[in-house]
């Protein structure tokens, strides 16, 4: 009997073997359920064979093999390998992680009737059938082919009408790739759109994508703009040739906030050609749909966060990876995969072009351009005409003191802005009330007992809450510590600039926008509604409002408490401050409105700012590798770390000391000692890491091959460790 060998979602790293009374080469890629322990899981067939090492007594046999889809095609299984070699993570939980839950259950899929109307058209292959091939007792379906040949966009009441049971047909004809089903929304939301003449600087870059000798082989772009410049206008032309040439498109995006708006610019754009997108504010229904849409190919564009790079795609033909330098593409916890990089690869599989987009590259990405690996490609200018770069001001707080966290000429300027009605933005990185409360007679402060970390003030609830576990609880009548009832809270907070915001300017409409105030569903679209309908004022934000928004009427923004990650511990920090405030001084002035940035600082004169002032990604970025290079960091070297924690920081360290030994050190390798981790208790875990680096990505993936086979040689069970390949977090 031939034996299949699958993969589980199981934390080892092998095929788990079963036999079945059938089996082929072309059920790879399908789904099994199969007896694990006590219970059936579901996995996915990776080989086929004749034998197997498990004893027959021990062999079990397959309890279902699921043949309600198509296999995972072969290309998506490679880039599951290489994720699983890459990442050093066990295969099955690789490919279980990368499917829609409902592929993950122990039960078969039941599609339902699609909830739009679509028009169904028979594809190349569904023309080479013949109705006479069908026999004749199959009525239905004899009729349903000819109906199909005869009017092509057949929709679902027309179908109903022959009978209803032509409509499981249908669903089945599109699975076989017969039938293509378009959504009738898309077909007749034809509206006329004014298409923008490109600009010199836009055209010279659509040119040198698509015009380029190799513009369907592999090739990374970087394609650098400034904020403002059109780059969306860029991805929509590029993404229009790849869809004549009838490709399936893969759009990468940071933030699933960004859907809507990107949604409808593409929808508005190519208004006939099929359009999903793939984000976690999907329920498992929604999202399977989407997925099996982009299998069968009738999915044309797809639009997705991380989780979207592996969607299977039949006819991919280039990936655009928006904000590539965003960190929301590196998944935090389990795979800690980068979404960016598995595109890069991707794209090298299938030999596509892919264009990472940004207006501050990664260090990383902007080195590989400067080193020609990537081709680089700017956009220096803003694309609406006379729509100039705001201008950037530094407010010294150490002379302009603030007043409930705002300095006197922010206010003035907001003033100004508000009687010329124009909108504003504050910026403030920190949602809550305040960061801290704090005794004011022993210098108590109140910290979660499960991280290392304070809690934040929620004052609306009356809440402290720690933004890291979630763990809440009600504020204390006095100081725990001393008894005192004099607690204050400490520092700012979104929702304490709202209050000084509503107090300086009680006529004014004010806004605060982040994680607390969009968690309602389709809050996003309304928020994002009231602001282009000139309903908002003053709007007061975390970078989640920096993100690709287009406000046109929006003209200055003040940014708040930055400068705590000018001398932060993480050398990545500074990196990501510019390409914050970058981002979030873009939001101004991006119509004919001149735009102004006004950020509150201890420290006008640093570098950083100086760079901000002039627009100069280039000046900071060539001093941030400069200091990489001299301190041997990333891009200059390649990093993994070895996370470990358990309930004690003893057990963590001895682990990774034992790790720490057992590595063979080769030339090029070189391992540090084991540190406690930058947040040192999570969720009621101690963690720690050792931080292992290499010149040479060859030597450290090598090196890794060998120190994690002996790793799991460890007898581990009271501590949890995870290889963090390429890490961005310490
Ligand atoms: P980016 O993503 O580079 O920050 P956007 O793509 O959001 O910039 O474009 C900024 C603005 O410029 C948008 O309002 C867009 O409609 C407009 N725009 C883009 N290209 C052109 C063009 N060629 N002519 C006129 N306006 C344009
Ligand atoms: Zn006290
Ligand atoms: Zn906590």
């Amino acid at each position: 009997m031939p034996i299949i060998r699958v993969a589980l979602n199981i934390p080892i790293d092998t095929l788990f073997d079963y036999q079945v009374d059938e089996a082929c080469i072309q059920d790879i890629g399908l789904r099994a359920s199969v007896p694990f322990g006590k219970k059936l899981m579901t996995g996915v067939i990776i080989a086929i064979s004749a034998e197997t090492q498990i004893p027959p007594e021990k062999l079990k046999s397959a309890h279902y093999i699921f043949r309600d889809i198509a296999p995972l095609p072969t290309a998506l299984l490679d880039l599951f390998h290489f994720c699983s070699q890459y990442y050093h993570h066990p295969l099955g939980s690789v490919v279980m992680n990368g499917l829609p839950g409902k592929l993950r259950s122990n039960k078969p899929i039941r599609l339902k009737e699609p909830p739009i109307d679509y028009q169904f058209s028979l594809t190349e292959a569904g023309k080479q059938i013949d109705p006479s091939s069908i026999p004749a007792r199959n009525r239905i379906a004899r009729r349903l082919l000819t109906a199909l040949i005869q009017s092509p966009g057949l929709t679902h009441g027309d179908a109903k009408q022959i009978s209803p049971r032509t409509i499981p047909l249908l669903k089945e004809w599109e699975l076989l790739g017969w039938v293509l089903a378009t959504p009738i929304s898309a077909i007749t939301a034809l509206k006329a759109i004014k298409i923008p003449t490109l600009t010199h600087e836009q055209e010279t870059v659509v040119n040198a994508i698509t015009t380029d000798n190799n513009s369907q082989r592999f090739n990374t772009w970087l394609l650098h703009g400034i904020t403002g410049s059109g780059k969306t206008e860029v991805y929509l032309r590029i993404i229009e040739q790849a869809l004549n040439q009838k490709k399936q498109i893969l759009i990468l995006i940071p933030e699933i906030s960004l859907t809507p708006q990107l949604e409808a610019v593409f929808r508005a754009r190519f208004p006939a050609t099929h359009l999903i997108s793939l984000h976690s504010g999907l329920n498992d229904t929604e999202r399977l749909s989407g997925w099996l849409q982009a299998q069968h190919g009738t999915a044309r564009l797809i639009l997705g966060t991380r989780l979207a790079v592996f969607t299977p795609l039949p006819d991919l033909g280039l990936i655009i990876v928006d904000e590539e330098q965003d960190s929301s593409f590196k998944q935090q916890e389990g795979l800690r995969y980068s979404a960016r990089d598995m595109a890069i690869f991707r794209a090298k599989q299938m030999d596509i072009p892919i264009v990472l987009g940004s207006a501050t590259p990664s260090l990383e990405s902007y080195y590989n351009a400067l080193h020609g690996r990537y081709h680089h490609l700017r956009l220096q200018s803003r694309a609406v005409r006379n729509a100039t770069l705001p201008s950037v001001q530094c407010i010294d707080i150490r002379t302009a003191k603030p007043h409930d966290g705002l300095s006197e000429p922010l206010i003035q300027a907001l003033s100004k802005c508000l009687s010329q009605k124009h909108q504003s933005l504050v910026f403030i990185n920190r949602r809550g009330y305040a960061p801290v409360l704090l005794c004011k007679s022993c210098a108590w402060t109140a910290t979660c007992q499960r991280c290392t970390s304070r809690l934040v003030v929620h004052l609306r609830d009356k809440q402290l809450s720690c933004h890291h576990c979630g763990h809440q609880e009600h504020f204390p009548r006095a100081c725990p510590h001393c008894g005192n009832q004099d607690i204050v809270p400490f520092g700012h907070g979104t929702q304490r600039v709202e209050d000084a915001l509503a107090d300086r300017f009680p006529t004014a409409r004010i806004l605060r926008i982040d994680r607390d105030s969009i968690r309602r569903k389709n809050a996003w679209e309304a928020i994002l509604q009231t602001i282009h309908a000139q309903e908002v004022d003053i709007l007061v934000g975390t970078q989640l409002l920096a993100k690709g928004h287009d406000f046109p009427n929006l003209s200055l923004v003040g940014i708040l408490n930055s400068d705590i990650s000018l001398y932060s511990t993480d050398f990545r920090a500074s990196e990501r401050l510019f390409a914050q405030l970058m981002q979030v001084a873009g939001r101004a002035g991006r119509a004919n409105i001149a735009g102004h940035v006004l950020i509150q600082t201890e420290f006008p004169d640093h570098p950083l700012y100086h760079a901000l002032q002039k627009h100069d990604y280039d000046a900071l970025a060539h001093s941030l590798l400069a200091e990489r290079k001299m301190a041997g960091f990333p891009p200059f070297v390649y990093q993994t770390l070895l996370r470990a924690e358990a309930h004690d920081i003893q057990t963590v360290l001895e682990f990774l000391t034992h790790a720490k030994e057992l590595a063979k050190p080769t030339k090029d390798i070189e391992i540090f000692d084991p540190v406690p981790a930058h947040m040192a208790r999570l969720k009621g875990m101690e963690r720690a890491h050792l931080l292992v680096q290499s010149a040479s990505r060859k030597h450290l993936q090598l090196f890794l091959d060998s120190w994690a086979m002996q790793i799991n040689s460890l007898s581990t069970h009271k501590v949890r460790w995870v290889l963090d390949i390429d890490p961005i977090e310490f």
